[in-house]
């Protein structure tokens, strides 16, 4: 299992992509900085901190007593030192009961793991309930923000896909009709399903307690409703006791959306009990898959992370490409320092530290401080020790020996946008309009493998720049 893409990743302009993401980025940022403004978020951010870098650092103590709390609550334990380890166990939990029919909630550590595609292999019918990833497994389609799943897709897309589901002709202006259709098909499977498969967004050791945050309820019904309910979580998401839980469950929607409550909130402390309603079993599996290696090294703070998505929303990066253009299933600045972490840089997946301006906003915004700015250079460092590129430092050191200079920047950019433009032309399979090449020529086409490129323009910055002015 790979967390690397599906799809090949492309990071071609898109403007309808561009202008969803800036619009949803500005709707969150503005709730954000209403409510930050009226408590103490820097004293706020601190204890988030400390809460989390506790929880890492006694990570074994603190997963021992989780296990002993959730099985003293009625609930079984399952390790996963792996992604297939992971996966297999949910697998022969629903085989063990004759399960083939399943709900799954919001994770994107099922993401990780590749859940997904396991359990279809196996035969199970998994349908995801949340909103978005209903319509991005729809359309089959990928994630692309960790809260906003299909906030790349506009609802014309989603009309068009829903229309074809039901038959019916829906109009995308009305978004009513729209989640009317998901609300009816999800509600059948709901009543359906024999088992409840969840992530969890943090779990309490001294209790044991499972806590899921949602904010459309398909959470509670789909781990209300089925006999079994299946949560998978990464071992990191442990925190010592309810003081941290409390104060993070404040911290996470503050970041994520600049609310100071979650709509909806599920503590999951074992089993339905005595006649309770509820599922009759509860099986917690706590997957490593990478994260124990992460311990003691540079990128330890990254397992801090409560996953709030601000990050992703603050690069200016991000908020350009989308999250499909990362090919991993943690996209944004905290994907591009916990996938090549976790993957120990294989896959390629050290480029991804790449996608940053280093303009250190991501480390602003997040609520655990986690350092990723400063990160994300490391990493770039790493990636230059492991694979020393010396042409490559050589035509940069050249490059800059030029540009330091304003005669030879200008004679450069005169010459090189006249002399490449054609050649650039002639090569080009494909224009996808306002200039952009989806093929370059040698040794350019090593980028266009991956995005497209603009080609260069015949007049310099400076003669258009002088133009302009008249
Ligand atoms: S790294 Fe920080 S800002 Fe980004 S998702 Fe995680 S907690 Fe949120």
């Amino acid at each position: 299992v790979s967390r690397r893409v599906v799809h090949p990743p492309r990071a071609e302009p898109d403007a309808a992509l561009a202008a969803n993401l800036h619009v949803a980025a500005g709707h969150w940022a503005a709730g954000r900085a209403r409510v930050r403004a009226s408590a103490d978020w820097e004293a706020m951010r601190e204890r988030g901190r400390a809460i989390r870098e506790d929880a890492i650092r006694n990570l074994p103590e603190l997963v021992d007593r989780l296990e002993a709390s959730v099985t003293e609550a009625g609930g079984r334990v399952h390790r996963a030192a792996t992604a297939e380890e992971a996966c297999s166990r949910v697998v022969a939990l629903c085989r063990e009961r004759g399960a083939t029919r399943a709900v799954k909630s919001k994770s994107m550590l099922t993401e990780e793991i590749g859940l997904g595609p396991a359990l279809a292999a196996a035969g199970i019918d998994a349908v995801e309930t949340d909103l978005g990833e209903y319509i991005v497994q729809a359309m089959g389609d990928r994630p692309s923000h960790l809260l906003a799943p299909a906030v790349h897709l506009s609802a014309g897309e989603v009309a068009e896909v829903f229309s074809r589901q039901s038959g019916r002709s829906l109009d995308a202006e009305d978004t009513r009709s729209l989640v009317d259709h998901a609300r009816g098909v999800l509600r059948d499977r709901f009543l359906a399903a024999e088992v409840g498969i969840s992530g969890v967004n943090l779990a309490v050791a001294e209790t044991g307690t499972l806590i899921l945050v949602e904010s459309e309820g398909n959470i509670r019904l789909g781990t209300g409703l089925p006999r079994v309910h299946v949560a998978v979580m990464g071992i990191e998401k442990v925190i010592r006791d309810w003081s941290g839980a409390a104060h993070l469950m404040q911290l996470l929607p503050l970041a994520a959306h600049g609310v100071p409550a979650p709509a909806s909130l599920s503590l999951v402390t074992g089993p339905a009990r005595d006649g309770d309603d509820g599922p009759e079993e509860l099986h917690l599996i706590l997957v490593d898959d990478g994260r124990s290696s992460m311990r003691g090294t540079e990128y330890e703070s990254a397992l801090h992370c409560i996953r709030c998505g601000a990050c992703l929303y603050a690069c200016p990066v991000y908020r350009q490409i989308g999250g499909h253009a990362y090919g991993s299933t943690y996209s944004g600045p905290i994907g591009a320092v916990l996938t090549p972490a976790l993957e120990h840089g294989a896959h390629g997946s050290e480029e991804l530290a790449e996608l940053s301006s280093l303009c250190g906003a991501c480390a602003e915004a997040c609520p655990v401080k986690i350092p990723l700015d400063r990160q994300l250079v490391s990493l770039r460092a790493d990636a230059a020790r492991r694979h020393p590129r010396p042409a490559e430092r050589a035509l940069f050191a050249a490059w800059a020996r030029l540009w330091s200079r304003p005669a030879g920047y200008r004679a450069s950019a005169a010459t090189s946008g006249r002399a490449l433009a054609p050649l650039w032309g002639r090569l080009a399979r494909a224009s996808r309009g306002a200039g952009w090449q989806a093929r370059a020529p040698f040794p350019f086409s090593r980028w266009t493998e991956g995005r497209d490129v603009r080609a260069p323009d015949p007049e310099p910055f400076h003669a258009r720049w002088r133009r302009r002015r008249g």
